[in-house]
């Protein structure tokens, strides 16, 4: 397995990472916005061309890409035995708000394409591998009961329960975003009103504090000791605590780990206001859980979605090495092909 090559994808709501790894650590890595015209194909098509030009540029083959790892916004829904992506995110089919995404995608037949073309194709939510990655290379080794949160534009969780991933009918387990928090609350850009994400996203904060300001603007303000500021933050650091005990109560679990740029960016201020109100929750089930930060936060990209396709004979390698911690800097591709 040493003489192998293995592509890692990260899919997100803007841009596309394809990056290429061996034993050794990470060679490549390419970045372009994602395609949202044409057909429902054009994702796939793209993910393939980019690991085909990323392949080039090191002087291998695609041939010689035995796995393809991918992380990417969801939910999925399972279709002949292949998971396709039903995302608000990239389908203008599914947009509440059409117009914004310049597509009438409802579905995209992801793996199935990709799995045409290679050997082997594995994707998840892109929280569902970041807590895989967290558990092989992060902030939770050798922990059996662990959830990951990203604390970003959106919220989502990914869990593991004694050891197992959760994964449910149709590998959406995790969803934590969505859960209801509140009567008659904002809505979410997945339709629901009062939710987590409606809640205490990045987006939300903004939204709450109004004024034009953007997220960073308000955690800067709460600095100054600006009083609007403070209220804001403080109500969705205590949605976020509700949010985790109510997960907490649920999964028994030992350990969150956050990551996210709201959080990451922000954390001397958010994790004393999310410990204070998360532990005043039915202390038999909250006592003893622990919060941590992403230890791998900016690199957890690549690292996710490789750790879904990484062999064995790898991980102690690389988790003796940390080789993402030296990965080159992506290149960035231009839309028409060029760079
Ligand atoms: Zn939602």
């Amino acid at each position: 397995m040493r003489n192998t090559y293995l592509a890692a994808v990260d899919i997100g709501g803007t841009k596309i990472t394809v990056s290429i790894a061996h034993y050794e650590g990470v060679l490549i890595k390419l970045y372009q916005r994602v395609k949202l015209e044409g057909d429902n194909t054009s994702i796939p098509e793209q993910v393939d061309a980019l690991i085909e030009r990323a392949c080039r540029r090191i002087g291998i083959h695609k041939k010689d890409i035995s796995a393809v790892g991918i992380s990417t916004c969801s939910p999925f829904k399972i279709k002949n035995g292949y998971k396709v992506i039903v995302s608000p995110n990239l389908c203008g089919g599914l947009a509440k708000e059409r117009g914004v995404i310049p597509n009438d995608w409802t579905e995209i037949p992801l793996e199935e394409v990709l799995t045409g073309k290679y050997p082997r194709v594995k994707s998840g939510n892109d929280c569902v591998t970041s807590v895989v990655a967290e558990r092989l290379f992060g902030a939770g080794k050798g922990e059996d009961n662990l959830v990951y949160v990203t604390w970003s534009t959106g919220i989502g969780t990914g869990i593991f329960v004694d050891g197992h991933l959760l994964k449910g009918k149709n590998e959406n387990a995790g969803h934590g975003g969505h859960i209801y928090i509140a009567e008659d609350g904002p809505q979410c850009g997945c339709g629901n009103f009062g939710d987590l994400e409606a809640l205490v996203s990045g987006s939300a904060i903004a939204r709450d504090y109004g004024e034009g300001a953007t997220t960073e603007d308000v955690f800067s303000a709460y600095r100054q000791g600006d009083t609007k500021a403070k209220k804001v933050i403080k109500k969705a650091a205590y949605n976020f605590a509700r949010g985790m005990a109510s997960i907490n109560a649920l999964m028994d679990t030992q350990l969150f780990i956050i990551g996210g740029s709201v959080f990451l960016n922000n954390r001397d201020i958010l994790l004393p206001l999310v410990e204070q109100e998360f532990f005043k929750s039915f202390p038999a089930l909250t006592s003893g859980v622990k919060f941590t930060p992403s230890a791998l936060h900016t690199f957890l990209g690549d690292i996710a979605a490789l750790s879904l396709v990484m062999p064995d004979e790898w991980i102690e390698k690389w988790e003796h090495d940390r080789p993402w911690e030296n990965a080159p800097p992506a290149v960035v591709l231009e839309d028409n092909g060029n760079e």
